[in-house]
This record gives structure tokens, sequence and C-alpha cells, in this order.
């Protein structure tokens, strides 16, 4: 099931490439690595808020995006 609805994606839109971000923590400033299509919710490894939430497709941010990791 899942393999199928990636294959119909891919054949719809070419996906990017994922990418590294570091985002910052706007709560304590910590800055962690993550990834721009994050699967999982990554979590502030200091205080523990969300910093990126998955969507499917490309995550939500909800930290501050530093940078991209090309
Ligand atoms: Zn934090």
């Amino acid at each position: 099931m899942v393999q199928a609805s990636v294959k119909k994606r891919k054949i719809l839109v070419p996906e990017p490439k994922s990418r590294f971000i570091v985002v910052s923590c706007p709560d304590c400033g910590n800055e962690q690595i993550s990834f721009d299509r994050a699967s999982i919710v990554v979590r502030c490894r200091v205080c523990n808020r969300v910093l990126v939430r998955p969507t499917g497709g490309k995550a939500i941010i909800e930290g501050k995006l530093v940078r991209v990791l090309e």
C-alpha cells in the first residue's frame, strides 16, 4: 500500500532530493540537524519542543530554519 502511493506520487511530481536542514529551537536556541522531509516529529533535544512536523511530504518546520545543507 505504501509502495503504491509512493510510486504514484513519483509519476505525478518528480520528488526533489531531500535535504538536511539546521533548525534552531525558538525556545532555548538549541540548533540541531534534521531532514526537510522528516517522517517523524523532530523534537528539540534540550527542551523537547516540536521543531519539525511531518506531513507525508515536505515537513513543516516549526522551529527556526537556520540553513540548508546541500
Ligand atoms: Zn529547545
